[in-house]
């Protein structure tokens, strides 16, 4: 496990004044579970991709455990896309092996039943359905044992009954690895039930509006009485929140805005 700091200035892909995300400080703990939550196009994919060295930054720094990521940290970082990016001409055993090619058979059974894929190592993944090659894909990410681990929303477009139990079969790995965890996703929902703190994202430029520790007990359901209570009340305090906004209509001068 790792800790991670974010301090970085903005970014803009074309001038200064087309900013896509504004200053960002995030700091994760060691272990901890937190979401990003914010509305589309503010920049959350942008920032999971520089904080996997995918996407340079502008200004600033991305730090694993105090080191630069330009300084190549030995970490062991794993990604969840949106899409589950499988190879289509390997097998469910042959995609796994991919990533950590000395990976023994009952290793590979044994993840998979993590998942709920037992019996499944030898099918094509076009003989699977999303849900499951979302589970190979969970499978593959926690199959090197990750310090930290990066999901951009990863759950949708599924039905809920699948997003349910693949939510629930990443809390159990998370549970097990203690893995640091930065997780996208624009379900309120999804973040309250899974994560330690939500970071919520502005409107474009993507900064945080607000930073909200869970203090409810686990396992959290959404259909629980808490649950709904500490939602509504985030919900009344900040309506715009799901919007980017955090300040209420008629209410800008208690922030000292007065354009
Ligand atoms: P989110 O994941 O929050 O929906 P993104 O990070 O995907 O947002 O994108 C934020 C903004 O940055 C969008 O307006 C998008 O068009 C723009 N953008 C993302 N990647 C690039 C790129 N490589 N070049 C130019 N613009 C980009
Ligand atoms: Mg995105």
């Amino acid at each position: 496990m790792i800790k991670l700091d974010v301090d970085i200035k903005g970014k803009s892909f074309l001038n200064a004044q087309n900013s896509v995300l504004g200053h960002l400080e995030i700091n994760v703990a060691k272990g901890e579970f937190v979401s990003i939550v914010g509305p589309s196009g503010t920049g959350k994919s942008t920032l999971l991709n520089m904080i996997a060295g995918l996407e340079s930054i502008d200004s600033g720094s991305i730090r694993y455990n105090d080191q630069k990521l330009e300084d190549k940290p030995t970490c062991k970082l794993s990604y969840i896309f949106q899409q589950p990016r499988l190879m289509p001409w390997l097998t469910v055993a042959e995609n796994l092996r991919l990533v950590v090619p000395e990976v023994t058979d009952s290793e590979i059974e044994s993840i998979l039943n993590k998942v709920g894929l037992e019996g499944k190592s030898a099918l094509y993944p076009k003989e699977l359905s999303g849900g499951m090659q979302r589970r190979v894909s969970i499978a593959r990410a926690f199959l090197i044992r990750p310090d930290i681990l990066l999901l951009d929303e990863p759950f949708v477009s599924l039905d809920e009954p699948n997003a349910k139990r693949l939510r629930s079969t990443l809390f159990d790995l998370w549970i097990e690895h203690k893995t640091t965890v930065v997780f996208v996703t624009h379900d309120l929902n999804e973040a309250i039930q899974l994560s330690d703190r939500i970071l919520f994202l502005s409107s474009a430029p993507g900064e945080i509006i607000l930073d909200r520790e869970i203090d409810l007990p686990r396992p959290r359901l959404p259909e629980d009485i808490h649950f709904q209570n500490w939602k509504k009340q985030l919900l009344s305090q900040y309506p715009k929140l799901l919007e980017g906004k955090i300040k209420q209509a008629g209410l800008e001068s208690l922030f000292g805005d007065h354009r």
